[in-house]
């Protein structure tokens, strides 16, 4: 098993559980360390129902403390960047964060490359639901990665499983795998149970009750770098993903 380090890449706390909690918890338990970074502390997100802070310039430092204790949960270390998370507008338009690109991308190859990463695991093109600020995300690493580290090995997250109908895939990038995550879904609920202040977004999308039924089951990832030309991925973590039971849609 050689990846013994992975680094998540995402745009806002609570991305990283979302998106790739079970793959974590599974990387984790398969001794990768894994280190997460959140450009943005998410400042600009929802507040909560009930709000768990009355005055919005609270709201990232709490949502680094709810991101923390996911980390923690889901076996992970964390870095949080200083990029402001923009307000969400009105209609639900969402913006990315102020950055210059390729000082961003190359922040994010040097955390990479600190961490001595064999892996990055990050946002898709299409940023999941079209989220700008996870498209960027998206870019920036890919950006990094082939300028800086060209010999770490790239994956994005939520890719199209279309048998499965969810609003968070990325609908132009199918996935080279998907995974069903039951047997870390505890660790991934940990984890989501840590992000109070989204708990109502997780639910009102379908109208649940609890953050349990908003869990996901099935995750799914895309190699990104190196370009696969149309072969299926045969790397380190393609089989590590196939042993743990993954398939290709
Ligand atoms: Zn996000």
């Amino acid at each position: 098993m050689t990846l013994r380090s992975v680094v998540g890449i995402f745009a806002h706390p609570d991305d990283e559980t979302v998106l790739a909690g079970g793959l974590i918890a599974l990387l984790v338990q398969q001794h990768s360390r894994v280190h997460l970074v959140s450009a943005t502390h998410g400042e600009g997100g929802e507040m909560g129902e009930p709000p768990v802070v009355t005055n919005r310039a609270l709201l990232g430092a709490t949502r680094e403390m709810e991101l923390r204790c996911a980390a923690r949960t889901l076996g992970a270390s964390l870095t949080v960047l200083d990029y402001v998370d923009p307000v969400i507008g009105p209609d639900e338009a969402l913006y990315a964060f102020n950055a210059d690109f390729d000082r961003l991308a190359r922040q994010f190859a040097e955390i990479a490359r600190q961490q001595q990463a064999n892996l990055v695991l990050t946002h898709g093109a299409d940023g999941e639901y079209g989220h700008p600020a996870h498209r960027l995300v998206h870019s920036a690493v890919l950006e990094g990665v082939r300028r800086m580290l060209p010999n770490v090995l790239v994956y994005s997250v939520a890719a199209l499983v279309s048998s499965i109908e969810d609003r968070l895939w990325n609908p132009n990038e199918p996935a080279h795998f998907a995974l069903d995550i039951r047997p870390w879904s505890e660790t991934k609920l940990a984890a989501m149970e840590c992000h109070v202040s989204q708990h109502a977004l997780f639910k009102r999308r379908k109208q649940l009750t609890t953050v349990r039924e908003a869990l996901r089951t099935v995750e799914s990832v895309r190699r990104q770098w190196p370009e696969t030309h149309g072969e299926s991925p045969n790397d380190d973590f393609a089989r590590l993903l196939r042993t743990a039971g993954a398939w290709t849609p």
